[in-house]
C-alpha cells in the first residue's frame, strides 16, 4: 500500500454542551488536520495523489465550511444569536468535540471522492485524535 499525508491549518471556534469543564465556555483552537490517503497502486504519474488536489479540494471544503467559524451542536442557544448578527456557525447533531470534527471531515473527504483511510485532527500542539477504519 502507499499512502501520502497532508497537513491543513484551520480556525474553529466551539463549545461543549452538558459537559463540566472549562470547555464548556466558547473558545477557539488554531487546529491541523492530517489526511492520510492509501492507494493499492500508483498513477500513471507514479503518486497516490497530487498533494496539491488534496490540498485544493480538501481545504477549499474545510475553508468554506469550517475554517473561522463556530461549530457548534444543532440546538446550542448560542446558534441564534450568533445567526441573528451574522456570524458563521457550522451545525452538528451532537456535540462538536475534536472527535466529532475528525469524523466530519473524514465523511467530507470520502464523499468528495479521495480514498482517504484516516485523518488526525489536532486541536491543540499536544492533543489530536485519529478517526478512520479499524486498521
Ligand atoms: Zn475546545
Amino acid at each position: 500500500m502507499y499512502s501520502v499525508t497532508k497537513r491543513i491549518d484551520f480556525c474553529y471556534g466551539h463549545r461543549l454542551l452538558d459537559y463540566n469543564g472549562v470547555c464548556k465556555h466558547p473558545h477557539g483552537h488554531n487546529a491541523v488536520a492530517e489526511i492520510e490517503v492509501r492507494t493499492d497502486a500508483l498513477d500513471p504519474r507514479n503518486m497516490v495523489v497530487d498533494f496539491s488536489d488534496i490540498k485544493s479540494v480538501v481545504k477549499g471544503w474545510i475553508d468554506r465550511e469550517l475554517d473561522h467559524k463556530m461549530i457548534l451542536r444543532h440546538d446550542d442557544p448560542l446558534v441564534e444569536p450568533l445567526r441573528r448578527i451574522g456570524e458563521p456557525v457550522y451545525l452538528l447533531d451532537s456535540n462538536p468535540t475534536v472527535e466529532r470534527i475528525a469524523r466530519l471531515i473524514f465523511d467530507e473527504v470520502r464523499a468528495l471522492g479521495l480514498p482517504i483511510i484516516r485523518v488526525k485532527v489536532w486541536e491543540t500542539p499536544t492533543s489530536f485524535t485519529t478517526y478512520g477504519p479499524a486498521a
